[in-house]
């Protein structure tokens, strides 16, 4: 199939750099690199319209270096409810900074006792596992696999997003206590 494997626009460049995947620039989609064995998935099992759309929109969002839409990532993006998945990754930002500041740490470990309090954040404990994956890629986090269990860390780069996100906290919290009339 020739075009945008997600979105099928025709006028989307594909380039072969790798033996394993592509590398696509999609009009719709942005720049990002695909497997090769989930480019054959996608042609022999298509895409429902709204998945192409919610697929595509959060591909859009995710065109960090780096970022490589595979059969793992894939099948969370398409059983997405809705395109805010960088948005939780925000949410799951903010409860490491919580959770950091609470145990006097600059540390989090992941443990499964606070995997209920992450559900808050997400509907699936797949779905955090995969949100902690896009928070590292991102660079937001810093993971180290240690006996006590996993360890997360805030990176120089996620400590900046959270101060941005407070701004913009701050920013709305001021326009809704003006008046309305
Ligand atoms: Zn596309």
């Amino acid at each position: 199939m020739s075009g945008c494997p997600i979105c099928y626009s025709k006028n989307a460049k594909i380039e072969s750099e790798a033996v394993d995947r592509q590398h696509i620039i999609c009009p719709r989609c942005g720049d990002f690199e695909i497997t090769k064995s989930l480019v054959s998935e996608i042609e022999n099992k298509p895409l429902e319209a709204r998945q192409r759309c919610i697929v595509s929109s959060l591909i859009r969002e995710n065109t960090y270096e780096g970022f490589v839409l595979n059969t793992y990532n894939f099948n969370t993006y398409k059983d997405a409810k809705d395109i805010s998945m960088l948005n939780r990754v925000d949410l799951l930002l903010q409860y490491v900074e919580k959770m950091n500041r609470s145990n006097n740490t600059l540390d989090y470990i992941l443990e499964s006792s606070n995997y209920e309090e992450l559900l808050a954040i997400t509907w699936s404990g797949y779905e955090i596992s995969q949100l902690l994956t896009m928070a590292v890629e991102a660079q937001y986090l810093n993971v180290k696999s240690l006996n006590m269990g996993t360890v997360y860390s805030i990176t120089l780069r996620g400590w900046e997003r959270l101060a941005a996100l407070e701004v913009i906290v701050k920013y709305f919290s001021t326009y809704h206590k003006a008046p309305l009339n």
